[in-house]
């Protein structure tokens, strides 16, 4: 079995990397960014006091690159502004975090996989083979983040992205429970030249050159 675990922040285009992986190398994609999404546009109408009752009664699978809760394909209603910014909030909450870790590595354990998050090379993967922290400029990521949405005919608003990914980059670096960071034995790329193929294209030469 071979394990591609890839972290980096909002933008850094890990989710397009990890597709054209997946798909040159022929094992799964998970986005774990999708499950935290997920499990917080199930939450987020819900007293906090019920979300460890609720939780242990919700379910969360992927049919090829399509994420399903409690059966529904939620992949387009989990992309929203608003989702977007409530689920480094949710993403904080140490029980919610269990259950979905618990949940990846059950994954990893049946099938090959390129996987990414934010603590996938750190806390859910330690061990994988391949592990990657990807990133790129604010501006930059903001950008992508923008195109994404126009591409998808939804509104955007430039200054607005950039405002919220750099706060939720601040959330997700500094809170307690696994916060974003580089590990030690992990290879850093800078994408913010690079388009989704190049930086696909230098993760496998970096895989086949046995570097990392
Ligand atoms: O990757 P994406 O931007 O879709 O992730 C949405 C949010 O989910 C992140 O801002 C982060 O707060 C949370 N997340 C996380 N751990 C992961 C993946 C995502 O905390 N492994």
């Amino acid at each position: 079995m071979i394990h591609i675990a890839i972290d980096g922040p909002a933008g850094s285009g890990k989710s397009t990397v990890a597709k054209i992986l997946s798909r040159k190398l022929n094992i799964s994609y998970i986005d774990t960014g999708a499950m935290y999404r997920a499990v917080t546009l199930k939450l987020k109408d819900f007293d906090p006091k019920d979300f460890n009752r609720i939780l242990s009664e919700t379910s969360i699978d992927f049919i090829g690159q399509d994420i399903f809760l409690d059966g529904k394909n939620v992949s387009s209603e989990i992309r929203s502004e608003e989702i977007s910014r409530l689920t480094s909030d949710f993403s904080k909450i140490d029980f919610i975090r269990e259950k979905l870790v618990d949940l990846q590595r059950k994954i990893a354990e049946k099938k090959s996989c390129v996987m990414e998050g934010r603590d996938i090379t750190t806390v859910v993967l330690p061990h994988a083979k391949y592990k990657f922290f990807l990133s790129a400029a604010p501006e930059v990521r903001a950008k992508r983040r923008y195109d994404q949405l126009l591409e998808k005919n939804m509104l955007a608003d430039y200054n607005k992205i950039l405002e919220d990914l750099k706060k939720r980059d601040e959330n997700d670096m500094n809170r307690k429970n696994s916060p974003l960071k580089v590990g030690d034995d992990v290879t850093f790329i800078d994408s913010s030249d690079l388009n989704g193929e190049e930086t696909a294209d230098l993760i496998i030469s970096k895989i086949g050159e046995g570097h990392v």
